[in-house]
């Protein structure tokens, strides 16, 4: 069983409207301002499964600033995920806007129109995670503000892993870099003690900092996704980071349309791993992980 933990798709509706949000939404302009950057549908990523032998794929949505998009594309989503007989696994996207500002250890501030209600809701349509997420693009510290005590509220009460974008420090520059400071998702989920958290792209490298009493024991429920690694690291990336955090939260993702499945399976494959350990990357730890 194959699973892919990272890929994203958008409805038409946006794919067509993309020159417009581009004015709008600066996160989504830092990557597909580049006309090279493909926006999939649904459709086309369960042709792309089909073609290339993966059972399921995680559908990630976008961090949005706006929340009518926000709304529009959840929708879509929820929706695919509901018609594909259980093969698309819906991570939805939160507007935080709403989300009361309070002083020191006081429990965030219920406004109108906050954000609890719409993920109570989303829950209840199905959603099964919730992402990807990249605060410093849409302005909250992560490692200390009320938007990210209600993401850890949310992730505990429904049960939502937390898919965060997560930005090397270091290393050649390339559109949506800048997403998370891995030093904020680190606090995050040292803070956040006992939800779950995919942090994509190898974590940025925060497996190496596990290496670090205190980090290891903070990122104890911090899984790492593989999407892109293909444009980031070594493929020797595999076998380092399997023995720094253990091969069972290592979850393969390509982070589809950015490049075909076929061809990050292929790279996968080849990275010198033992049958055990590939089958636990390429789907048994993502099958444990989400239930499926
Ligand atoms: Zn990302």
């Amino acid at each position: 069983m194959i699973v892919d933990a990272h890929t994203h798709v958008f409805p038409p509706s946006v794919r067509e409207r993309r020159a417009a949000i581009l004015a709008t939404e600066p996160a989504f302009s830092a990557i597909y301002a580049e006309p090279r950057a493909v926006m999939a549908t649904a459709d086309e990523l369960l042709a792309s499964m089909d073609d290339a032998g993966v059972g399921h794929a995680v559908i990630a949505n976008f961090a949005w600033r706006d929340e009518a998009l926000i709304d529009e594309t959840n929708a879509y989503i929820l929706d695919a995920a509901s018609r594909s007989g259980g093969r698309l696994i819906p991570f939805v996207s939160v507007s935080l806007t709403g989300v009361g500002h309070t002083a020191g250890d006081e429990a965030p501030t219920v406004r109108p129109g906050d954000p609890r209600a719409k993920i109570r809701a989303l829950a209840a349509q199905g959603a099964r995670g919730i992402g990807e997420l990249r605060p410093d693009d849409l302005g909250y510290d992560l490692a200390d503000s009320d938007e990210a005590d209600v993401l850890a509220w949310a992730a505990a009460a429904y049960d939502l892993p937390l898919l965060f974008h997560a930005s090397e420090p270091v290393g050649h520059p390339y559109g949506g870099k800048r997403g998370l400071r891995i030093e904020a998702l680190a606090a995050f989920a040292g803070a956040a003690s006992g939800v779950t958290i995919i942090a994509a792209h190898l974590g940025g490298g925060l497996p190496f900092y596990t290496l670090m009493p205190e980090v290891r024991a903070a990122l104890e429920t911090t899984y790492f996704d593989t999407s892109a690694e293909h444009l980031l690291y070594d493929p020797t990336i595999y076998r380092r980071a399997i023995d720094l955090v253990g091969v069972q939260r290592i979850l393969w993702g390509s982070d589809f349309p950015l490049v075909t499945q076929a061809k990050a399976l292929a790279r996968t494959r080849d990275a010198g791993l033992r049958e055990d350990e590939l089958t636990a990357v390429l789907g048994g730890n993502a099958v444990e992980l989400l239930g499926l």
